[in-house]
């Protein structure tokens, strides 16, 4: 088109600074709208006590071209890759025998491995109902187990929740292979994704009009037309009206569920489909800080756990409609970042009832202290070295996060797949592509929702998200592209430039 085009970007997580950041490198005239008074989105950090951790992201997927592991060796972030000294209670709280906890470990990981398998291969044909639990109940009945084994390893795959947000009953065996990340190296950002975040949100702070407190309520675009007076209307809260371009919305996928109607003319059938068939996880942390780290006590016969497991309990009051296993990962292991914090990892049913018990409390009243240390206390006080008489043990600081209560977090945490998805794959491709209405009508769509496969629901997903649509703009006026990587919707930029 040959003119400096004016974009707006809703939104200033990952994705929206990503993008702005290169559209600006191009010459664009970027202004940022962001519901919230700061950046980051769902990267986000706060205090337990006197500890900073992360409330949103705190793994980094996948080391091999990932442009955030780049960031956070750039910025001299701390890393942890945990080894997998884990301990895993029974339904009665007491810890697994060493050889049973083995064999589950060895079962759950293999089978974690065979599903992905068996997802990319199988997935035209597998029926949509099959979920990743009914693969786990398949596979258990070939491998000669005892029931107390079998048991053990049917309640320990239940860790997998945590990874996607929602029970694994409810986890799609079809799309499976939509949750296969970049590659397997895990590593957690001990120092928070802090430095990642304000190495990513620099460019944009500097030369984008980034307008803080604005959520948007309205997107009209009629189609192009070739027009050359052609505008996207955005209307924000307080009742103004603004005139761009171009506008690329970066609002989380929950939040398009609940808010197709902002948009003038309606959305494309097939864009409303794919917002309505990919589902949206409920992932929450729960962490708990300690005047020492009572379980990192070494001795001879024992090494203190990173992460513990605790299957089904039966000694935890609980709503017994809902699956109580929880999981946590011991902060007392993280190198020179360590401190005596248990970080909880809970998702679905029981991530919701914890949230709807503690959405009115204020975090510093001593009902939200009661509230959750009710919830947690039957859990941490099996771990080795406890004792009720220690001050040690009793915590100083609980902290819980509520997406779920979060518009602007889409209620949720982040994209996942679940039974019943018919074209998971399709759907990703059109919420990736808005169904054409970006070349039509000058509305693009970045977020993790729209990532490449290798990359949804994460924080690399929605950077390149970012870097994708502002590449598509940059193409529409003959800009040159500076900073793009490869571009390509599924696949990973060949050269990481972080300059
Ligand atoms: C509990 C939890 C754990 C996670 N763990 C990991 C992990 O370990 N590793 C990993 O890689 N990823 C993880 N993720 C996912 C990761 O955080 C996201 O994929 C990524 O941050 C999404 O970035 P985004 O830019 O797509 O969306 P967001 O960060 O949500 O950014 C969207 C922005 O739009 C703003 N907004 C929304 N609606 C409006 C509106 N109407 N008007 C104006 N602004 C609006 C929001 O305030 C927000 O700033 C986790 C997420 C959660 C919640």
């Amino acid at each position: 088109m040959g003119k400096t085009p004016r974009v707006a970007i809703i939104g200033a997580g990952v994705s929206g600074l990503r993008c702005a950041d290169i559209l600006g490198q191009n010459g664009a005239q970027v202004t940022i709208f962001e519901a919230r008074d700061r950046v980051g989105g769902r990267v986000a950090q706060s205090k337990v006590g006197d500890h900073l951790v992360d409330l949103g992201p705190n793994w980094i997927h996948g080391g091999q071209d990932n442009p955030i592991s780049v960031i956070a060796e750039s910025t001299k972030t701390e890393l942890e890759d945990f080894d997998e000294n884990q301990i895993v209670f029974s339904k009665d709280g007491k810890p697994l025998d060493d050889k049973i906890a083995a064999k589950v470990s060895d079962f759950v990981w293999t089978t974690i491995g065979e599903a992905f398998e068996y997802s990319n291969t199988y997935k035209d044909s597998i029926p949509s109902g099959r979920s990743l639990f009914d693969f786990f109940k398949e596979r258990v009945e070939k491998k000669g187990f005892n029931e107390e084994e079998k048991e053990a390893c049917l309640e320990s795959c239940r860790l997998w929740g945590s990874y996607v947000g929602d029970p694994v009953e409810r986890q799609s065996l079809k799309f499976f292979c939509l949750e296969e990340c970049i590659d397997s190296s895990n590593c957690f950002v001990s120092s928070t994704y802090q430095k990642i975040l304000e190495f990513v949100s620099k460019a944009a702070l500097e030369h984008a009009d980034v307008r803080f407190k604005q959520p948007v309520v309205g997107i009209e675009a009629e189609p192009r037309e070739n027009k050359a007076d052609h505008q996207v209307i955005l209307s924000t809260a307080d009742g103004q009206k603004y005139k761009f371009d171009e506008v690329v919305v970066t609002c989380p996928l929950g939040w398009l569920k609940r808010n197709k109607s902002a948009f003038a003319p309606d959305l494309p059938p097939r864009l409303i489909r794919a917002i309505n068939s990919i589902s949206y996880g409920r992932l929450e942390k729960v962490y708990v800080t300690f005047p020492q780290a009572f379980w990192h006590t070494e001795r001879a016969d024992y090494k203190p756990p990173n992460f513990a497991m605790f299957l089904d309990p039966t000694y935890s009051n609980h709503p017994k409609d809902i699956i109580w296993n929880q999981e946590c990962v011991s902060l007392a292991t993280l190198g020179p970042q360590a401190h005596s914090t248990l970080l909880f990892y809970i998702h679905g049913p029981c991530a919701s009832h914890v949230v709807s018990n503690i959405s009115d409390l204020s975090p510093s009243s001593p009902e939200y202290y009661d509230y959750l240390n009710d919830f947690l206390h039957p859990f941490y006080s099996r771990l080795y070295g406890y004792s009720a008489a220690s001050p040690d043990c009793k915590p100083l600081a609980f902290l819980a996060t509520q997406w779920q209560t979060d518009p602007y977090a889409g209620n949720g945490s982040y994209s996942n797949f679940q039974v019943g998805l018919e074209q998971g794959d399709k759907d990703i491709e059109v919420l990736r592509d808005g169904a054409g209405i970006g070349e039509e009508r000058g509305v693009w769509f970045a977020g993790e929702h729209t990532a490449p496969f290798v990359a949804l629901g994460t924080t690399t997903g929605a950077y390149w998200s970012g870097e994708r649509v502002a590449g598509r703009v940059c193409r529409i006026y003959g800009l040159d592209g500076i900073g793009i990587g490869t571009g390509r919707d599924d696949s990973l930029p060949s050269q990481v430039s972080i300059t």
